[in-house]
């Protein structure tokens, strides 16, 4: 007997892409079913353990940004970044990050001045993915179907059709979508049968990944908890964070060139160096996950009405804490366009954008990814012979040593850049003009109304945030308007003449108005600037078909992406 199910989407995979991607679709009021081939409540591996600030404003969009905010470690454990000759040893260096108690209050951080209403937010995996599943179950358009593994897709000019089987049953099951989505991880069905191979770096470094109960740990330590714990001496380096801020960690091995596989290495003794403890101190074993980082990226995200997204479309090594949050960014982006276009007011073209924005964007973080890696893999091995020496030159050793991490690390674990200075630069749906987005680096961004370029934040006269304040649902575009005397009438005829909705936004500060520089600014629904001008275009319904994507590549739009242009 096969069951058949048919929904205009399919999300293949249920892990925080597959989830958020689902959950962004039902909120523009799309009905998805998300295939999973864990139970439903099966935790995820521990991996993920940094939320990026532009993760939470989606998630603050979706309404569950506080509870994610409130999960993890308790309220007042610090989410600094330590730096130590092992986790027990001295400490060298700390980058401060405040607990969630204090994440609104306490500014003084290099992260503390972030223009954004949702700060990053530091949580194991094993903590997010429950909330979001849970809140994706109440929503109304949104199914997940557990223990449902995709076994194959095939498609056609009018849909696509995924094979699967119920794991519980081994009933199999037919599922007809108009369109389906593979956020099915590293090892994804999707990728290989839409025809995309990965291309990249396939081995960067190994790492031995421990998940470990040690219940003392904190009674050994000499300095204050830190979310992450840093292990830095000739022996053995390595990483431990703090999961539950009790009694779990995460240990993380960074193997040497010369330790050619996971099992050459003696993990007990490995963890214990990294540890700085000896073999009186009892810890178990929860779990292993040994991984090797790589720089992976799929050639396409897309095959007509099969797409990729997050882990499925790249793999790179988890610096900067951008892997799944840029899969997160993906699931966005794909879903306010497969909404407008399910919505019946922008036409197949608006598709196209997806690829057109997102595989440059996360070429250029995998690089920024794998450079960072290479680094902190020289400092590693240019540790000095002398850092735990208790004399004047192993103490200038340590002075040397912190500042040194300090300077390189605070770039990935505050990474403003990453965060928000991205922009889109040869999408079919932006309006661009003259000027050119302002460069960023890992660590450094300058807000921008430069098409393309994220919605700078502001806070309204009200307290609002003004991402509170654009139009949510639907998706809606916003037209910003800095100047009540500049008429509006025609883009927004223009654009109910198109039915593609648009909302005018009044706002009255200042402050924005000189940030802005531009009388209108369209902001998108993901909050990336559309269009801005003087005054409303002379032609608006061309400007109107453009963001809706129904024309062709902007003339004046800049040259492909070729290369990270960070400068
Ligand atoms: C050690 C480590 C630390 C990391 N730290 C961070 C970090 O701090 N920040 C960050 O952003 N990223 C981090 N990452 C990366 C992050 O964990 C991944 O990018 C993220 O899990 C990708 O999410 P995803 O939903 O795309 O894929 P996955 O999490 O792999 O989820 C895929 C889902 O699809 C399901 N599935 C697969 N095939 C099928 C099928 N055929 N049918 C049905 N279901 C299927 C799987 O069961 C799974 O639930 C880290 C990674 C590692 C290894």
């Amino acid at each position: 007997m096969t069951r058949s199910l048919v929904t205009p989407v399919l999300v293949v995979g249920g892990g925080p892409v597959g989830l958020v991607l689902a959950m962004c679709l039902a909120r523009h009021g799309v009905e998805v079913l998300v295939a999973e081939m864990r139970h439903r409540g099966e935790p995820p591996s521990v991996k993920c353990n940094h939320v990026s600030a532009r993760s939470m404003e989606i998630f603050r969009q979706l309404g569950v940004a506080a509870r994610v905010r409130d999960s993890g470690l308790p309220a007042a454990h610090c989410h600094d970044v330590a730096y130590r000759t092992t986790t027990t040893g001295v400490e060298l260096a700390r980058i401060m990050i405040p607990c969630r108690r204090d994440r609104f209050s306490d500014t003084h951080g290099p992260d503390g001045h972030w223009p954004t209403p949702e700060p990053p937010h530091r949580i194991n995996q094993l903590y997010l993915e429950p909330v979001l599943a849970s809140c994706a179950q109440a929503m109304p358009k949104l199914r997940i179907a557990n223990r449902l593994q995709v076994l194959d897709v095939a498609q056609d000019d009018h849909g696509v059709t995924a094979e699967a089987r119920d794991l519980g049953t081994g009933e199999r099951v037919q599922i007809r979508c108009q369109f389906l989505i593979g956020c099915d991880g590293g090892s994804s069905l999707v990728r290989k049968k839409i025809g995309a191979t990965l291309s990249g770096t396939d081995f960067i470094g190994r790492t031995q990944s421990t998940f470990i109960r040690a219940p003392d740990l904190l009674k050994w330590l000499k300095h204050p908890p830190a979310w992450a714990t840093f292990s830095v001496n000739p022996r053995r380096c390595g990483n431990v964070y703090a999961i539950d801020g009790v009694e779990r960690w995460l240990v993380h091995n960074y193997l040497r060139h010369d330790e050619a596989d996971f099992d050459a290495v003696d993990r007990d003794r490995a963890i214990r160096q990294i540890l700085g403890v000896g073999s009186e101190f009892r810890y178990e074993v929860l779990g292993q996950e040994d991984w090797i980082a790589r720089r992976l990226l799929a050639d396409r995200f897309r095959n007509r009405r099969i797409f990729i997204c997050g882990d499925a479309a790249h793999i790179w090594v988890p610096m900067a804490g951008y892997g799944m949050n840029a899969g997160i960014a993906d699931a966005e982006n794909l879903a306010w366009l497969l909404a407008a276009h399910l919505h019946g007011w922008a036409p197949e073209g608006i598709l196209d954008a997806y690829e057109r924005e997102r595989l440059p964007i996360t070429e250029q973080v995998s690089r920024f990814a794998m450079d960072h890696a290479l680094a902190l893999q020289r400092q590693r091995e240019a540790v000095p012979p002398d850092i735990e020496a208790e004399t004047p030159q192993g103490e200038a050793a340590r002075a040397a040593a912190g500042r040194a991490l300090y300077e390189l690390n605070v770039q990935q674990y505050c990474c403003a850049g990453l965060n928000f200075g991205y922009h889109y630069d040869d999408s079919p749906l932006i309006a661009y003009d003259a000027e050119r987005a302002p460069a960023y680096t890992m660590a450094s961004y300058t807000p921008s109304s430069v098409p393309g370029c994220r919605t700078p934040h502001v806070w309204l006269r009200d307290g609002r945030s003004l991402y509170d304040a654009l139009a949510a649902e639907s998706p809606t575009y916003s037209l910003l308007r800095f100047d009540p005397r500049v008429d509006v009438a025609p883009l927004l005829d223009a654009a109910h003449r198109r039915r593609m909705p648009l909302a005018l936004l009044d706002v009255d500060v200042p402050d924005a108005a000189a940030l802005y520089g531009h009388a209108l600014v369209i902001s998108r629904p993901d909050r990336h600037v559309a269009w801005r001008g003087a005054a409303a275009p002379i032609q608006p319904l061309n400007l109107i078909d453009r963001l809706r994507g129904a024309v062709g590549p902007s003339p004046s739009a800049g040259p492909r992406f070729s290369g990270p242009s960070l400068h």
